[in-house]
């Protein structure tokens, strides 16, 4: 297991050495869970977290690790991406990345100030620098990221003391359902495949195929 896919596992998982020694499945693992419905009524952060969190069903859908992120501003979505960094093979295609530049194109104006981005996983220094230099109005988190995070799990970024721009900052909206995702994610690829799902045998792999 990596550090990075560590720290979202549920300590019980750790005292399998199986388990641990095991590689990511490279199968495509159907995502069990269902996205979120909520009303339209109460455009809270819960609301824009809820969006976030079925972007990142999409990751999983495709794939990727399941991380989602929109940027609102007066209370309308002007950008809306998830990971996509293994289709894409570029290590920027962060969720956040990748809804930043959206919202910056939709507004004209690579300043953010006035506008709050929702992210379903605490952003790493990549995403946390972005979200500074974009001057981002307001940052809302779900799940803080003690190994990787730069808005206050691991580091804090928006607390430089000579930054031009600090975000209000905001974690543990959706908090509960966001880890679920992540935590099954992992454990699911981590998972050796059924027994009655046939392997293939060495001589499948006689001519180098
Ligand atoms: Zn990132």
């Amino acid at each position: 297991m990596s550090p990075d896919e560590a720290r979202f596992i549920a300590p019980g998982f750790h005292r399998d050495a199986e388990f641990l020694m095991s590689k990511p499945s490279s199968r495509t693992i159907e995502c069990p869970f269902a996205k979120r419905h909520p009303s339209q009524l109460v455009r809270d952060d819960a609301f824009f977290m809820s969006l976030a969190y079925n972007r990142a069903i999409d990751a999983w859908r495709q794939d990727e690790v399941p991380i989602g992120a929109v940027v609102v501003r007066d209370g309308e979505v002007i950008g809306s991406a998830h990971n996509q960094v293994d289709a894409s093979r570029d290590p920027t295609a962060h969720a956040e990345m990748l809804a930043i530049t959206q919202a910056a194109a939709a507004i004209g104006d690579w300043r953010l100030n006035e506008c709050t981005l929702y992210v379903t996983k605490e952003p790493c220094p990549m995403c946390s620098g972005a979200m500074i230099m974009a001057r981002l109005g307001r940052v809302v988190y779900a799940v803080a990221d003690p190994k990787m995070g730069c808005l206050g799990g691991a580091t804090n970024l928006n607390a430089l003391e000579r930054a031009n721009h600090h975000c209000e900052l905001t974690s543990g909206v959706l908090e509960a359902e966001c880890r679920e995702l992540l935590q099954a994610y992992f454990r699911l690829k981590r998972q050796k495949p059924a027994p009655d799902v046939p392997r293939p045998s060495t001589a499948d792999f006689a001519d180098g195929v």
